[in-house]
């Protein structure tokens, strides 16, 4: 069998942590390009919208983000996108740390099927557990690279962010989604290159 279809059918059964018992509907396991995107998502877990149809970023905030893929080029096909849990917590609370651990391994073996060009964490959650850095306010991290894996990675604030920040800040919301799309620009020209130094061998 397809190695990624091994991984999505345990996970689909899975009741690994506290999550499978918090009220899931579904496990909501990563959806689009399997095969070397030049970008793979990760976020923090699914919300309600994900855990009624199984698909991730499928709610407002998944919506929102998909503006910004296509205002760099990008389909929702054309990524990869996923989370560090893949159960719903209950109310949309952060996962905790032991939650995040327990289901780190399938995210593992996904990042080592999948091979992505380059990894972009979705949120605080996302990238205090893959880029190893604590509980580092979002302001220092985002844009910031480390490699997971051999993979260049690096972080952006959550869309469910921005959104929130609409409502109550628009001068700063501008501001994260200016900074937001600058960062991945970035990180898209930096896929590009990778692919241009693995077609010169
Ligand atoms: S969150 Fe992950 S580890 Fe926990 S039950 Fe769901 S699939 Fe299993």
């Amino acid at each position: 069998m397809n190695p990624l279809k091994v991984v999505h059918s345990t996970v689909m059964s899975c009741t690994k942590c506290q999550l499978a018992n918090e009220g899931r509907i579904n496990p909501v396991f990563g959806n689009g390009k399997t095969v070397r995107p030049d970008l793979m998502f990760i976020g923090e877990g699914p919300g309600a919208e994900e855990d009624q149809c199984g698909i991730p970023f499928s709610g407002r905030a998944g919506r929102e983000f998909n503006k910004l893929l296509k205002a760099l080029g990008y389909s929702r096909d054309s990524v990869y996108m996923d989370n560090v849990v893949k159960c719903r917590p209950l109310q949309n609370r952060t996962p905790t740390t032991g939650e995040v651990e327990s289901c780190h391994s399938y995210l593992d073996q996904q990042i080592k099927i999948i091979k992505p060009k380059v990894i972009v964490c979705i949120g605080k959650t996302s990238a205090s557990s893959l880029m190893g850095v604590g509980n580092k306010p979002m302001k220092y991290i985002q844009g910031t690279w480390k490699t997971y894996d051999g993979i260049p990675i690096t972080t952006i604030y959550h869309p469910a962010y921005w959104l929130r920040l609409e409502n109550y800040d628009k001068k700063a919301w501008k501001e994260v989604k200016i900074k937001t799309f600058e960062i991945m620009r970035g990180v898209v020209k930096k896929a590009q290159n990778l692919e241009k130094q693995n077609e010169q061998g």
